[in-house]
C-alpha cells in the first residue's frame, strides 16, 4: 500500500494540494522548510532562512532541487522580531505557493521537559506549558515559542505541532538521566535530558527502513554539526546521550565548550570577579572549537587553516570524540555501528579517519576509499563494527512527526 492511498482525498481533501512548513526559530534567525503533501510522499520544495534579526535581517530561499530562489537584504529596520519575520515569511510563501495552502506548521522546540514525550498539538494551554519550560533553556525556549504565540493570534485555525529535541531521549533508564547532587534538584527537573533527538529519531528511522544491518542491536550515533553530540542507541531506542541538563555538555563544539568540570565555573566567578552572564556567554559563544584555536568555530575552515591554534582545536575535538564514544559504547554493553552524520560527519573523511584510528582497539576499522568517497558503509569488510555516514535531516522528522500528529498522512 502507497503511503497516500492511506489517506483517500475524499478523507483528507487538503492531504492532495497541501503543504506543511517546519519552522526552527533562534536568537536572530528563522529557518523554514515547506514540505509537498501530494501522492509522491512528503518532499521538500522550498528551504531558507531569514537571519540577522534585529541587526540587519537578510532573506535566502532555495527550492527543492537547490536553486537560489531569493537572495536578498531587507532595507533598514524591516524585520527586527520573530514576529515580523514570520508575518513577512508567511505572506512570502503565500505568494510562491498559489494554489498549494500551508495546512500546518511544524516548530522546533528545545525542551519538551519531562512532560512532552513525543510531539504535540499546540493551543493556548500546551503553549503556556512550555513557557513554563523557558528556565531550563532560557537561550533557546523563548525564540522557538515565539512563532508558535505569533501563530496562534494571527492564524488561530492553522493547526500547530511542536517537535521537541528532547522526547527521544525519555526511553534512557533512571541512571543515565542523573546527576550525583542531592536528590531534590532532580525532582525539581534538573537532570540530563539530552539534545538533537530529532536527528538521533531520523537515523533510527531511516536505518529501520533502509539499513536492515543497523536496524537491531547497538550503535552509537554521532551527530557532529556545529552542535555536537553522540547517542547510544540499542534496537533504535536511545539509552544515553552527551549532552545533559543543557546543549552545553559532552563533546567541543563550534563555540561550546563540552563537559567541563563544575569547579571551573566557581573558579571563573571567584578568581575573575566573572557574572554568571559573562561565564555563560563565553561558554556558549566563546567557547569549543573558537576558543581552543582561536582562528574559528568553522571545522572546514580549521581543516584548512595552517595556525597552530587551528591543530591544536581539531585534535582536542577527536581526541574528547573518541572518548565519548567509548563511554557511549560502554552505556550499551558494547557498539556494533558507528554512524557519523550532521555538517562535519557527513562532509569530513580526515575528521572520521581521525576519530576511527583512535577507535582501532574497540575493533573500528575503516576502508580507506570508502570514507574518502563518502560512501554509505565506510567500513572495511573485516571491521568487526560497522560504520557509516547517513545525511541526517531533522526537518522530515519534524514533518513526518506534524502529519503523524494531525493524521494528514503516515510516514
Ligand atoms: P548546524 O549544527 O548549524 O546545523 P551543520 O550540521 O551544517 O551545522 O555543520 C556545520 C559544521 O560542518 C561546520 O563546522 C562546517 O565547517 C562543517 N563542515 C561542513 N562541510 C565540511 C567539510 N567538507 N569538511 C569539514 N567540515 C565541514
Amino acid at each position: 500500500m502507497t503511503p497516500n492511498s492511506q489517506f483517500p482525498a475524499q478523507a483528507n481533501p487538503l492531504a492532495q494540494d497541501g503543504a506543511v512548513v517546519m519552522l526552527n526559530a533562534g536568537s536572530s534567525s528563522l529557518k523554514f522548510e515547506v514540505f509537498d503533501l501530494g501522492p509522491g510522499g512528503l518532499q521538500c520544495f522550498l528551504r531558507g532562512q531569514i537571519d540577522g534579526i534585529g541587526h540587519q535581517a537578510h532573506f535566502r530561499a532555495k527550492d527543492g532541487a537547490g536553486l537560489a530562489l531569493h537572495d536578498a537584504s531587507f532595507s533598514g529596520d524591516a524585520i527586527t522580531t520573530q514576529h515580523a519575520a514570520l508575518v513577512w515569511l508567511l505572506a512570502w510563501l503565500r505568494a510562491h505557493m498559489v494554489g498549494k495552502p500551508v495546512v500546518a506548521v511544524g516548530h522546533r522546540v528545545v525542551h519538551g521537559g519531562t512532560q512532552f514525550l513525543q510531539p504535540v498539538r499546540v493551543d493556548a494551554g500546551v503553549l503556556r506549558q512550555l513557557e513554563a519550560l523557558v528556565p531550563l533553556a532560557p537561550l533557546h525556549q523563548p525564540h522557538n515559542l515565539a512563532p508558535i504565540r505569533s501563530l496562534l493570534a494571527e492564524r488561530p485555525e492553522l493547526p500547530q505541532v511542536a517537535c521537541f529535541d528532547t522526547a527521544f531521549h525519555q526511553s534512557q533508564p533512571p541512571e543515565a538521566q542523573m546527576f550525583a547532587l542531592p536528590w531534590r534538584f532532580h525532582e525539581d527537573g534538573v537532570r540530563r535530558y539530552g539534545f538533537h533527538g530529532l536527528s538521533y529519531e531520523y537515523i533510527a528511522r531511516t536505518a529501520r527502513n533502509q539499513v536492515p544491518a543497523l536496524a537491531a542491536g547497538r550503535t552509537v550515533v554521532a551527530h557532529l554539526g556545529n552542535g555536537v553530540s553522540l547517542c547510544a542507541l540499542l534496537d533504535g531506542r536511545s539509552l544515553a546521550t552527551t549532552m545533559g541538563f543543557t546543549a552545553l555538555d559532552g563533546c567541543p563544539m563550534g563555540t561550546r565548550c563540552g563537559s567541563l568540570d563544575a569547579g571551573v565555573v566557581i573558579h571563573l566567578a571567584r578568581a575573575y570577579g566573572m557574572s554568571m552572564d559573562a561565564i555563560e556567554s563565553m561558554l556558549y559563544l566563546e567557547s569549543g572549537l573558537l576558543g581552543l584555536s582561536g582562528v574559528s568555530s568553522d571545522m572546514q575552515e580549521l581543516l584548512d587553516s595552517s595556525a597552530p591554534g587551528a591543530r591544536r582545536a581539531v585534535d582536542y575535538f577527536v581526541y574528547q570524540l573518541a572518548r565519548e564514544v567509548a563511554s557511549m559504547a560502554a552505556a550499551i554493553g558494547g557498539m556494533d555501528a558507528l554512524v557519523f552524520t550532521a555538517g562535519i560527519g557527513e562532509n569530513s573523511a580526515p575528521i572520521r579517519l581521525a576519530v576511527c584510528a583512535r577507535l582501532a582497539w574497540m575493533g573500528v576499522h575503516l576502508d580507506a576509499q570508502a570514507n574518502a568517497a563518502g560512501a554509505a558503509r565506510i567500513s572495511s569488510a573485516s571491521s568487526p563494527v560497522s560504520v557509516w555516514r547517513i545525511a541526517t535531516n531533522e526537518e522530515r522528522m519534524m514533518a513526518e512527526h506534524t502529519c503523524e500528529v494531525l493524521g494528514l498522512r503516515q510516514a
